[in-house]
């Protein structure tokens, strides 16, 4: 039976689990750069190359492979065009009536893909996309009857399933955790390797020339674009990442420095989410690097932790919940978006430079979303719908199912605690610790209230305070209110006024 096989733009796998039964020669590979989903919001430009660059390459391998391919570019005038119209042109085409594709990662196109299968009537198979380690009913099996659902326990539920790091069932070296070994700060002499970079090829040239043409008002700068757009050139930037930069990964995992946006990170998130690696085989690689003596244990479950850990548990977390997941607001949190966060145009030099180096390349480490955009976003009370779309908009890896529970959970603590066990907030000290970007402020780091103080210091403690009917009860925070108890009647409003202050002047 010839089927037509529908390929989104974040199944870019050989190995999907829907490509598996196609035949070359027989089978017909469905793929389109669809207008809504390019312009849904303002994506980065650079994240709009990556993909549609990423896809016109697969589809060339595919043809290589055997296949016909039926690929329709990116056409501004088909602003409609919806994947069921691409499968009925491709039907009309072909004369071909049965379908086959992979569940989509997101919440709303899994509906359009239950649409299309019954108005197909039984012609289209779906199959689940086993790329992900644990599948939903895992996730819910995990859960079911539990109060809190901690990453940690999660992950070693994972490290079992997947026999990673493991002697016998004991966990490696004898810890599960390596957390404590990998908050160093930064240090000055720190050798950082240059990013994987690649040189644009043909393909890559005309999708950067109709980026200019058709989405020069959406988010960030083209000019610095140099991603992997295949998977022989992600599989280079993960050995690169092993062999470079997987030893200090552990160590300065949460460090920042001035104008070093990729520290000892992988930067392989989007290849992963689109498709060019596979999870598991990156964490069996990173494996055989601690195995092999290459690098230590705390780099590499800090690292593995990050993908057989946080990235299934974000995902678990987001289908569990979803759609109520995406209108929670638990903070009541309300205010608009500065304008800074588009233009990066800020007196405090910790966010100038993360949101500069968002603008220049689609990416920000992190400790740099979590502890200096997420960590102000709460404090300053941002609307969740506007922090989330934000951060869906901004990144090349960025995804719903994986920016949400990140954005909405970890950062501005909206699921009231589904994610996190206590809102992600602190001040200054926090940042001058782990990044050198106070030195270069106008702000003064030490001074916690008036004109020169930093944001971040009274902003800190004003959050807490406002919020102290929900979080004084927190476990976690126990401490924190009793520092905040014996603080002067002046103090406090010191801490109110400049925050009243602040807040009120932020455009
Ligand atoms: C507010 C906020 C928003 C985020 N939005 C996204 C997003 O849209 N898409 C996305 O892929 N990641 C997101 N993350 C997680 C993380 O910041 C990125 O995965 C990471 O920065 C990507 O860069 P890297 O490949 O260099 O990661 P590394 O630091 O080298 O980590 C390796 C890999 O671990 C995985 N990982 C690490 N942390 C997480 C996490 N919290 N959730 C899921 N996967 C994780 C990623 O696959 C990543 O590539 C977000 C984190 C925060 C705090
Ligand atoms: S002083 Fe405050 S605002 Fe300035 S860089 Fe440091 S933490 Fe950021």
């Amino acid at each position: 039976m010839r089927r037509l096989y529908l390929v989104m733009g974040d199944q870019l796998s050989r190995e999907l689990a829907s490509l598996q039964d196609a035949v070359p020669g027989q089978d017909v590979i469905v793929m389109g750069e669809l207008s809504h989903e390019a312009t849904s919001v303002r994506h980065h430009k650079q994240k709009i190359i990556l993909i549609f660059s990423a896809m016109r390459h697969f589809a060339q391998e595919m043809r290589d492979a055997g296949f016909t391919v039926i690929y329709q570019n990116y056409d501004a005038d088909k602003s409609a065009a919806s994947f069921a119209d691409l499968l009925k042109d491709a039907a009309d085409q072909t004369d071909i009536t049965d379908v086959a594709m992979t569940r989509a990662s997101e919440y709303r196109v899994t509906a359009w893909q239950d649409e299309i299968a019954a108005d197909w009537q039984g012609n289209v198979q779906l199959y689940d996309d086993d790329r992900f380690l644990a599948t939903k009913d895992d996730f819910t099996s995990w859960a079911a009857g539990k109060k809190q659902l901690r990453m940690e326990f999660f992950y070693r539920e994972m490290r079992r399933k997947y026999n990673i790091l493991l002697e016998g069932d004991k966990p490696v070296g004898g810890q599960w955790n390596y957390d404590s070994e990998n908050r160093k700060p930064p240090k000055s002499g720190l050798s950082i390797p240059p990013k994987t970079s690649f040189v644009a090829d043909d393909i890559t040239r005309e999708v950067i020339e109709l980026v200019q043409a058709h989405f020069a008002d959406h988010f960030g700068t083209h000019d610095a674009f140099n991603m992997a757009v295949s998977r022989d050139q992600a599989l280079l930037v993960l050995q690169k990442f092993i062999d470079e930069r997987l030893p200090d990964f552990g160590s300065y995992q949460d460090a920042m420095i001035t104008d070093e946006p990729f520290m000892f990170h992988a930067h392989i998130g989007a290849y992963i989410n689109i498709g060019l690696l596979t999870p598991l085989e990156v964490i069996k690689q990173v494996e055989i690097a601690y195995y092999n003596g290459h690098a230590p244990l705390n780099a590499v479950e800090g690292f593995i932790r990050q993908i057989l850990g946080w990235r299934e548990y974000i995902r678990g977390i987001y289908w569990h919940f979803m759609p109520d997941y995406a209108a929670m607001n638990a903070l009541n949190a309300e205010r608009n978006l500065p304008s800074f966060f588009w233009d990066g145009k800020t007196a405090m030099n910790c966010l100038s430079q993360s949101i500069g180096q968002t603008i220049e390349h689609a990416y920000a480490h992190h400790i740099q979303r979590l502890m200096i955009i997420g960590n102000f976003s709460l404090l300053a009370g941002l609307s969740p719908k506007q922090v989330n779309e934000w951060f869906l908009i901004v990144y090349s890896d960025a995804f719903e199912w994986v920016e949400m529970p990140n954005v909405s959970g970890m950062v501005l603590f909206a699921d009231d605690g589904i994610v996190a066990s206590k809102p992600y907030a602190a001040g200054g000290n926090y940042i001058d610790k782990m990044s050198d970007y106070c030195k270069g402020c106008r702000y003064k780091v030490k001074e916690k209230t008036g004109e020169d103080a930093c944001p971040f210091n009274y902003l800190y403690w004003d959050f807490l305070l406002r919020h102290e009917d929900k979080l004084r009860g927190n476990p976690r925070l126990g401490m924190i209110y009793r520092t905040a108890d014996k603080m002067s009647v002046e103090k406090i409003e010191a801490i109110r006024s400049d925050s009243r202050k602040f807040l009120s002047a932020l455009k």
